[in-house]
């Protein structure tokens, strides 16, 4: 038996919405698909949102509107994607990693104070898997130490911290719509301004530095260059595309749930037998979905499961290779020992995880799981 890793949702409306675009001549940003999107994520999230790019070009709209300049020092953790870091790297940032939790790759909270200084800006969270980083904590850091705190919530679509979105709790969030989340366009992104003061600011430098949007809505009778800025809108047709994948977003987000439930319920015995560890949900979040993975006692072990998966038919992957420790941060790093975000790279394992898995693969993978560890 073959298991994919991960298969994209796909619906036929994603054919007819692009059709229309492409039949009606508007296939450039902020059209009627994009509309459209803006509208579900003001209402769900009660934030400025704009559809961009990437979730990497929304962290990069952030880093400009933090003001972000050399000098500055922004604290996020080390177990974490590139575009967590890159953004604020090429504004001139020196960037603090921290570690993650002794049970969650998420940063552990405890370890940002030692970190902040006169010239510390911003905190960056990750919320791994769609898991609510302490945001209680943090915020309460960050209100103390006047510091912003900025949320990478590309993987958080649906989920939430003690009921509130993940990605709209700090001055700004970004979330992902990559072909590898749980609601993809290729390749495409949301910036979520919380942050008033940020948002008006937020659309021009969404259209290339001038108040475009602004004309459009009939507020002003011409538009210009008002400020720095970039071409971070996403095409209406990928909007279109978006938006057949958000109008079934309920269905998938169960969908996923249940088979991370599954898993997580089959292999809580082998995980006490054989110190496997499945992941932990902290108290107040309610997770999406996004990735279940188990954490072997060692790299050898989780490599020779991976392979033994692998000559089983079945695809499993490792994440982050921590930033700390990378070719082109090492040098960089101030020193200090991460051992808990080394764990994650070594350790931990992410299994099939997508809307198109059936209980029958679902079990092979469990039974093969079960059948290394025997
Ligand atoms: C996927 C991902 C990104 C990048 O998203 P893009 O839309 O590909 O730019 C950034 N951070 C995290 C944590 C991610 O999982």
């Amino acid at each position: 038996m073959n298991v994919r890793f991960n298969i994209p949702f796909k619906h036929e409306d994603a054919l007819k919405n692009i059709a229309h675009s492409i039949a009606i001549g508007k296939t450039s940003g902020n059209h009627e698909f994009s509309k459209a999107c803006h509208h579900y994520f003001n209402q769900q999230l009660q934030t400025k949102s704009l559809l961009t790019t990437s979730c990497t070009d929304a962290l990069e709209m952030i880093a400009i509107l933090a003001n972000i300049k050399p000098g500055d020092e922004v604290i996020m953790p080390s177990y974490t994607f590139v575009s967590t870091a890159n953004p604020f790297l090429l504004r001139g940032a020196t960037l603090r990693f921290v570690d993650s939790n002794d049970d969650h790759p998420n940063m552990d909270e405890q370890l940002i104070t030692p970190l902040i200084n006169e010239r510390t800006k911003a905190i960056v969270v990750v919320h791994y898997g769609g898991v609510a980083c302490a945001m209680d904590a943090i915020m309460a850091i960050a209100d103390k130490h006047d510091l912003l705190v900025i949320e990478d919530a590309a993987q958080c679509l649906g989920a939430s911290y003690r009921e509130k979105p993940l990605g709209s709790i700090g001055h700004a969030g970004a979330f992902s719509f990559h072909e590898s989340k749980n609601i993809s366009c290729g390749e495409g992104g949301l910036l979520a301004v919380n942050h008033k003061p940020w948002q008006e600011r937020a659309e021009v430098l969404w259209e290339k530095g001038t108040n475009r949007a602004a004309f459009w809505r009939g507020e002003i009778d011409k538009y210009g260059w008002v400020d720095v800025g970039s071409s971070f809108l996403m095409s209406d047709i990928l909007a279109g595309y978006l938006l057949s994948q958000l109008d079934h977003l309920t269905e998938i987000q169960t969908n996923r749930l249940r088979t991370w439930q599954y898993y997580y319920d089959q292999l809580q015995n082998l995980s006490k037998k054989y110190n496997l560890a499945l992941p932990n949900i902290p108290l107040g979040s309610a997770h999406n979905g996004h990735i279940f993975y188990v954490i072997a006692e060692d790299e050898r072990q989780r490599n020779d499961l991976m392979q033994h998966l692998k000559q089983a038919g079945i695809e499993s992957y490792f994440h982050y290779q921590s930033l700390h420790n990378s070719q082109y941060f090492k040098g960089k790093h101030d020193g200090r020992a991460l051992p808990n975000a080394e764990r994650y790279t070594d350790c931990l394992l992410r299994l099939p995880l997508h809307y198109y898995l059936t209980q029958t693969q679902q079990d092979y993978v469990i039974e093969q799981i079960c059948t290394f560890y025997a």
